[in-house]
Parts: structure tokens; C-alpha cells; sequence
């Protein structure tokens, strides 16, 4: 099986009889004869023969010992014994103690096989003859399970022709097939004018993965396209009588026989098409993260723009303890197809530090070493680690998965929580109000280190989150990217509201867009960019029909904050004391970039 599953998705059911494991064999060693081992007898390398000293058996478990254990036969076995054991709920009665899992390793992309189709009731479904190929949907699923491609209409017809004479009703195959491919311009007359064969593109659902959120909908619905729509997951559909889930089965595997997108078919200045790339998927699906989960869609849009520019094996992952590490490692599932190691929350940066140093010793100097972390690993208990290395200098990234509360242990206040948000340490009652204090802004603290790229951004900016990411990556020294991640529980938003929502926080001035880039000049003026928000020298921005967006009207839409207002809609003195110190941050900012 291939890491991303490509032409081997595993069966939605368990299936026949398990294949029989390949153990890891660890062949004995013999011991020079000794006198507690007179005859010099094979015993297991890693145990300390009796008599047998410490620092000796060290010694040889050091030069023999690791190449025991082989990586290529591991993951091999994982992916064909272990997965599957996971899979059917036996692993614990059948197989022994993993020797990978004692070395604390989870082959990559094994989450890739993780079967949700059972998860949600609906799944959604491709209007061909609606799509633009904007790529938003694909960019948005946080659980990789929405994919596109743009091929030349030859290669479709060619290949739709081979994939459905294989199948055992032809006819039902190739018009299934025939309907996940539009006509566009951005694929097809663009690439016609440049004279180039013109292209279909095509939409495709992983019912493997797809957790049923919506957000796919949601944002091709907001854009005003509508070329989704959730379907029941039905076992006859009326036109065909075909089970929904087999239908999806039968699609996901031709679309998973087929060559990537030719590079001449993407758009370069349409970073949205960075996922139509051949190493774009380094975050294959799979993960344990809650339908919808922002917190997703922005790791996999930094891994997916950080492998596909600078190639598959060009960085690594230091995770500090949080949900990302809780959804990104649950044994034996594994996400990503990058190097990737958990610290605890408060030393990821620390960590990173260290494995700065091996890889430059190493020769690695231009792989790049990401850190990321929630609240209370940035903004909190690990503030200490993070800022001691920006002031290093060092060559490391940061991506700030910023929830505005400590999502993991069950939302308890963070830092980074806004005034007056009711969460697990700061309920609405009658002495509190929700949180107390202000949020704390970790960008511009961070902005007072001098010598460091800091963004601000939102995976639903699809273009200024990549662009922060590519600076992040060429920026000569330490670069953090905050990055705005809705949590549907603990923010008390719909599952498929990731997008809509961040888009109003940043509207709504509660989260501003910016990017600091000291390659820009001298002075914070210069370094400073607030390009990407609305009415960028307003206080507020306004909707076309004149209607003011504040932090309020963000507040209002979110059931975080729904106690601060009565049933008349009346804002409560805290929340509107927020509304002040959001604007106070706004315009502190706009008089950082020298707009006030
Ligand atoms: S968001 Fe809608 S229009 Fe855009 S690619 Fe997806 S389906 Fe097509
Ligand atoms: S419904 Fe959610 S999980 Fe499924 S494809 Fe759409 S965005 Fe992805
Ligand atoms: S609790 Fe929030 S941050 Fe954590 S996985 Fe769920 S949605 Fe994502």
C-alpha cells in the first residue's frame, strides 16, 4: 500500500481472513565465550547476558542493534497487519508488543486507510455544471477528503474508457465517471488560448474520509457557485439502485488511478492550485480532529505549500502537545507524510532548536523545521520557549494554531481568549462575565523582537495564508505564522462554519490580517503590511448596504459569547468594552503600518 493510499484504498469492511504478519525478526547474536558464557551461546541482542557487562552489552546493542530493526519491512507489516488488526478491533488480543511503537514510531501516512464513511449520514455531491474550478472547496476540507485535478480531455476520455470496461457494469461506471468532470475556463479555454490541449477538471469525495461537515458546500455556496450539495448516504439510489457508499468507492479508486496534474495546468498566481500538485498531499486524511476543525485545514495547507514548493522531503515537524498531536497521532494512525515528533506544550520550540542544530550539522541546512502549537504551547506555558527562539536568530518556523482557548483539555480560557468569552475557567455567572482580561497579542510581542517574520492569517485567506507561508519559509532567521483555527465546540459554531467565521473575525476587526517582513525596510512602517483586511484606513468595515461590522456583530455569531447579549439583542458593559479594545488593537496596528 502506498503511504497516500493511491490505487489501494482498503475495503470499508474488514473483509476476509487477516494475511498472516511477517514478524521484524531480530536474528540472535553470539557472545565471545566468557566465563558467565563459556560456550559463547546466541541469546536475543537486546538482552544483557548473565555476567555480561553494562558498558560491554551497551557497546554492541549500539553498533548492532539498530540496523535490526528495518524500516522498509516496519511499515510494510504495519500497513498490512497492524492497520488492519486496528481496523477490526483485535490488534490487543492478536499481536505482540510493536518494536516500532516501543521506539515511539508510527509509519507516515497510515491514517490514510482510517475508514469514517460510517461517521455522518451525508456526503457531498458534484454538480459539474456549476464549478469554475476555484480549487476553495479542496483547500477548505480539513480531512483531505475532497480532491481535485485537471487532466487534458484526451487522458480523461482515455482513461474513463479503460477504468469503466474493468468494472462489472460499464455503462453505470462511465456515467458516474463522466459526471465529476466540468468545463471550465480557468482549465480548459485558458490552456486553449495558450494553445495547449484544454483540460477537465475534476471533483472528487473520499468516503474514507469525508466526516460529512459541509464546509465544502458551505464556501462553493458562498462564493455563489452552489456545485455542491450534501446527499443521504442511501443503499439504493434511484437512479441506479447502486449503494451511495459503493458509488464513492468505485469513484475515489478511479480517481486514485490517475497520473497528477500535469504542471502546466496550474495556475501559479491562483495559490489555491498549489493542491493540485503531486507532492501537495502531505497530509493525507485520516486524522482523529473533530468534523470541520480549523485547526486542520491550516496544518495541511502549510504542509501542502511548504512540500509542494520546496519538495517532499523539505521539512519536518516539531507538535506541541495539543489537539494536533492528539488527532495527528492516534497509534496506529498517521497523517502525515513529513518527519514529525511531539514534544509537551511547553518546549516544541526548544526542541526544534535542537534539531535545528543536527540537521545543519548534517547537511540539511535548507530543510525546514516547522513548530506548531495551540494556545497554551504559544501563548501560554510555552511563551518562554517560543520566545527564546525567535531571539536566537535561528532558522525555525512556528505555526500558531489559535483557537482562543485550550480546545485539547476541554476549553478552559487561554491568553489569546477575547475579553468577556465564556469558557471552562471563565463561565458567565453572577460575579464573572466570561473571561476578565483582554487577548493577549502575541503578534505584536512578538513584532518587538526586531529580527523575526510574524503573520497573522486565516486558512479561509487562502491566498495571504500561503503567501505567509512562502515568506515564513524563504525569511533567513525565526518566522511565526498565527493562524486563526475555529474550533466548532468550544467557539459554539456549526461544523461546516470554519471559513464563514474567520472570514468575519477578520472583518469584524476581532482577528486583523498582517504580515511582518523585515526584508521590507528599516522601520515597523515599512516591515508592516495590513493588505487583506477591509477598509484598511477605516475603523470598521461596511457591508455594501452601509451596515457596520464590528466586533459585536462577530460576537453575536458565535455561542461563545451569545450570554453577553439579552433576548432584545442588548450587549452586555464587558462585551462592549471588547468592541473598544478590539478597535484600540486595530488602530494600534493601522499606526504601526503608518496608517493613523
Ligand atoms: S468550490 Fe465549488 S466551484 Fe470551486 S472548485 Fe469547489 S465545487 Fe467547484
Ligand atoms: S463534507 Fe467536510 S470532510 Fe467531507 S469533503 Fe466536504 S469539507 Fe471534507
Ligand atoms: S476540539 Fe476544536 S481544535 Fe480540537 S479537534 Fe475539535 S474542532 Fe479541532
Amino acid at each position: 500500500m502506498s503511504p497516500t493510499g493511491r490505487g489501494s484504498r482498503g475495503p470499508v469492511d474488514p473483509g476476509p481472513a487477516r494475511p498472516r504478519r511477517t514478524p521484524v525478526v531480530r536474528p540472535p547474536r553470539r557472545l565471545a565465550a566468557s566465563p558467565a558464557n563459556p560456550a559463547g551461546s546466541a541469546v536475543n541482542v537486546l538482552a544483557k547476558a548473565p555476567g555480561e557487562l553494562k558498558e560491554a552489552h551497551e557497546v554492541e546493542l549500539a553498533t548492532t542493534a539498530r540496523p535490526l530493526f528495518d524500516v522498509d519491512a516496519y511499515v510494510e507489516d504495519f500497513n498490512t497487519s497492524i492497520v488492519p488488526a486496528y481496523r477490526r478491533g483485535v490488534a490487543d488480543a492478536e499481536w505482540p508488543a510493536d518494536v516500532g511503537l516501543a521506539r515511539s514510531i508510527i509509519p507516515p501516512g497510515t491514517a490514510a486507510t482510517r475508514d469514517f464513511s460510517r461517521l455522518a449520514p451525508q456526503i457531498p455531491d458534484f454538480i459539474a455544471e456549476r464549478c469554475v474550478g476555484c480549487m476553495t472547496c479542496v483547500n477548505a476540507c480539513p480531512d483531505t477528503a475532497i480532491l481535485g485535478i485537471a487532466l487534458p480531455e484526451s487522458v480523461v476520455e482515455e482513461r474513463i474508457a479503460a477504468f469503466a470496461a474493468s468494472q462489472p457494469e460499464p455503462a453505470v461506471a462511465e456515467a458516474s465517471l463522466r459526471r465529476h468532470f466540468a468545463h471550465t475556463t480557468k482549465y480548459a479555454e485558458v490552456p486553449r488560448k495558450q494553445g495547449k490541449e484544454p483540460a477537465k477538471f475534476g471533483i472528487f469525495v473520499d468516503p474514507v474520509h469525508c466526516k460529512g461537515c459541509a464546509e465544502c458546500v458551505a464556501v462553493c455556496h458562498e462564493l455563489g457557485y452552489d456545485a455542491l450539495v450534501m446527499i443521504d448516504k442511501v443503499e439504493a439510489e434511484a437512479e441506479t439502485g447502486e449503494a451511495t457508499l459503493d458509488r464513492y468507492d468505485r469513484d475515489i479508486a478511479f480517481f486514485r488511478s490517475l497520473p497528477p496534474t500535469p504542471p502546466e495546468y496550474r495556475n501559479e498566481r491562483a495559490l489555491a492550485d498549489l493542491m493540485l500538485g503531486e507532492h501537495a498531499l502531505g497530509y493525507v486524511g485520516g486524522a482523529g480532529s473533530c468534523a470541520g476543525c480549523g485547526e486542520a485545514t491550516a496544518i495541511r495547507m502549510l504542509v501542502a505549500a511548504t512540500r509542494q514548493i520546496h519538495g517532499p522531503d523539505s521539512m519536518g515537524i516539531v507538535a506541541a502537545t495539543g489537539c494536533n498531536t492528539v488527532f495527528g497521532s492516534t497509534y496506529p494512525f498517521n497523517p502525515f507524510l513529513v518527519p514529525w515528533t511531539n514534544s509537551l506544550f511547553e518546549n516544541a520550540p526548544a526542541v526544534a532548536l535542537g534539531i535545528r542544530e543536527r540537521w545543519n550539522q548534517a547537511g540539511h541546512e535548507d530543510r525546514k523545521v516547522w513548530v506548531l502549537g495551540g494556545d497554551g504551547a504559544m501563548y501560554d506555558i510555552g511563551f518562554q520557549s517560543l520566545s527564546r527562539m525567535v531571539a536566537s536568530g535561528a532558522d525555525i518556523n512556528v505555526l500558531v494554531l489559535d483557537t482562543q482557548v485550550y480546545s485539547n483539555t476541554g476549553g478552559q480560557a487561554s491568553t489569546a481568549s477575547f475579553g468577556g468569552q465564556i469558557t471552562k475557567l471563565s463561565f458567565y455567572g453572577k460575579e464573572l462575565h466570561g473571561r476578565p482580561e483582554p487577548r493577549k497579542e502575541l503578534g505584536r510581542i512578538l513584532i518587538a523582537h526586531g529580527n523575526v517574520y510574524v503573520a497573522q492569517t486565516t486558512p479561509a485567506h487562502i491566498n495571504h495564508f500561503y503567501r505567509a507561508i512562502m515568506e515564513a519559509n524563504t525569511f533567513p532567521g525565526p518566522a511565526v505564522v498565527i493562524a486563526y483555527a475555529p474550533c466548532m465546540p468550544e467557539h459554539g459554531i456549526a461544523d461546516d462554519a470554519a471559513t464563514r467565521q474567520a472570514k468575519l473575525a477578520v472583518e469584524s476587526r476581532a482577528f486583523p490580517l498582517f504580515t511582518y517582513d523585515p526584508r521590507r525596510g528599516a522601520s515597523i512602517a515599512e516591515r508592516l503590511s495590513l493588505t487583506g483586511n477591509p477598509a484598511i484606513r477605516e475603523d470598521w468595515a461596511k457591508l455594501p448596504n452601509g451596515t457596520i461590522v464590528d466586533f459585536l456583530a462577530f460576537a453575536r455569531s458565535e455561542g461563545r459569547f451569545a450570554q453577553h447579549f439579552g433576548p432584545d439583542g442588548t450587549p452586555t458593559p464587558e462585551i462592549l468594552a471588547t468592541q473598544e479594545e478590539r478597535l484600540a488593537n486595530w488602530r494600534t496596528l493601522q499606526e504601526l503600518a503608518g496608517l493613523r
